[in-house]
């Protein structure tokens, strides 16, 4: 059973249970309207699903509230900042806000950060360039639990790994590719396992590397107390991407690489590494303006493929999600409400 709430409503739930884990308001509010709006773009995954998760790494000592960023080097268009530990939602947003003024400074930045609690999407950081007019790269690690195989490989070794671009298009919406190198985020077999739904095959191997339908191999324990794990998407070039993001976002920020087996703690960090590039500094804005938007133009004139309603450009299905959800509300399922209450009752808050 789902039930569907409104993006205030659970705006003001989440913020309620976060301040009872001892965020301050500021960030409270923070965190609450980047998960809300992670559901509004159609992201149920990175949403307020990941609330009970979040309570968890805090009373745990693996999360950090009130945390922000340490600068570790600044170098001109080089940037080294650690997290701390801190929310995602404010380090993340930190450490761009910097690295943005410093590309609309120099053209340029380069930025690794290091050691952030769970970023949530990685579009929101690149929303936050491509309004500044800037190009936004990134490569992410995930240090959790090594949920993904590698390609031909029969359990998993590391984590979904994402990878983000942003690009301003003149006039227009940007263009914003954000998605998990396995072939599904891991939030969403939570989701599909709480919904009581199989999902495609192609997806999953189980516990003992054999193909499955099952999302529970990767939500709870299996025999022997394994579990099975996502595949990449796109074969071994998803799979060569997920390493490009762990030695980018994990080795090179500093925050570490995974090379042991799961452990059962509840924090999830994330590494980020950030490319950021001004156009208007590149010498190539004309050409860039022009030919970026002749391009798109003529990919979308391609007719309808069949069973499609047309070509889309990536950030064009969560901007859709949010006008039909902003409306409509947002539907959870009974089994992600009970855990978010049950969250609320670990801090002594009420969720009704
Ligand atoms: P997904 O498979 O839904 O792909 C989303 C991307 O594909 C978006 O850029 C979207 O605009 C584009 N897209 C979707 N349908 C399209 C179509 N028909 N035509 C053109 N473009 C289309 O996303 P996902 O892999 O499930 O990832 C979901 C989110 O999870 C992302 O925001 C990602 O950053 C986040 N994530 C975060 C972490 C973390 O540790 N912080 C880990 C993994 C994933």
């Amino acid at each position: 059973m789902t039930r569907k709430y409104s993006a205030a409503q659970l705006r003001a739930i989440v913020a309620g249970v976060l301040e009872r884990a001892g965020s301050s308001a500021e960030e409270s509010r923070t965190v609450a309207e980047n998960l809300v709006l992670a559901n509004l773009s159609g992201h149920d995954s990175h949403g307020v699903g990941m609330l009970p998760r979040y309570v968890d790494a805090v009373l745990e000592g693996g999360l950090h509230p009130n945390a922000g960023i340490a600068v570790k080097l600044d170098g001109g268009s080089l940037l080294a900042l650690d997290g701390q530990r801190g929310f995602g939602q404010v380090v993340g947003a930190q450490a761009m806000t910097l690295a943005m003024q410093r590309a609309q400074e120099t053209g340029s930045c380069v930025m690794a950060l290091a050691n952030a609690h769970h970023l949530g999407r990685i579009g929101h950081f690149a929303e936050m360039a491509v309004e500044r007019g800037l190009v936004s790269i990134h490569f992410v690690n995930v240090q959790s639990r090594p949920v993904v195989a590698p390609f031909g490989g029969g359990d998993g070794r590391y984590g979904t790994n994402p990878f983000c671009v942003g690009i301003p298009l003149p006039g227009q919406p940007p263009f914003l590719l954000d998605f998990a190198t396995s072939r599904v985020a891991q939030g969403k077999m939570r989701v599909a396992h709480n919904e009581g739904r199989q999902v495609e095959p192609g997806t999953l191997i189980d516990e003992k590397g054999r193909p499955t339908t099952n999302p529970g191999v990767v939500v709870v324990p299996q025999s022997g107390g394994l579990f099975g794990a996502l595949l990449s998407f796109g074969e071994h070039k998803g799979y060569g991407m997920a390493v490009a993001c762990e030695l980018l976002g994990g080795a090179l920020t500093g925050t570490g690489t995974w090379h042991q087996p799961a452990d059962s703690r509840r924090a999830v960090i994330n590494g980020m590494f950030t490319i950021l590039v001004d156009p208007r500094k590149l010498g190539t804005q004309e050409a860039f303006a022009r030919e970026a938007l002749a391009f798109v133009e003529w990919v979308k004139q391609s007719p309808p493929g069949a069973g499609s309603e047309g070509v889309m450009l990536a950030g064009e299905p969560e901007r859709r999600a949010r006008r039909q959800r902003e409306a409509e509300g947002i539907a959870l399922d009974d089994q992600t409400w009970a855990e978010i209450v049950a969250a609320g009752a670990k801090v002594g808050a009420a969720v009704a």
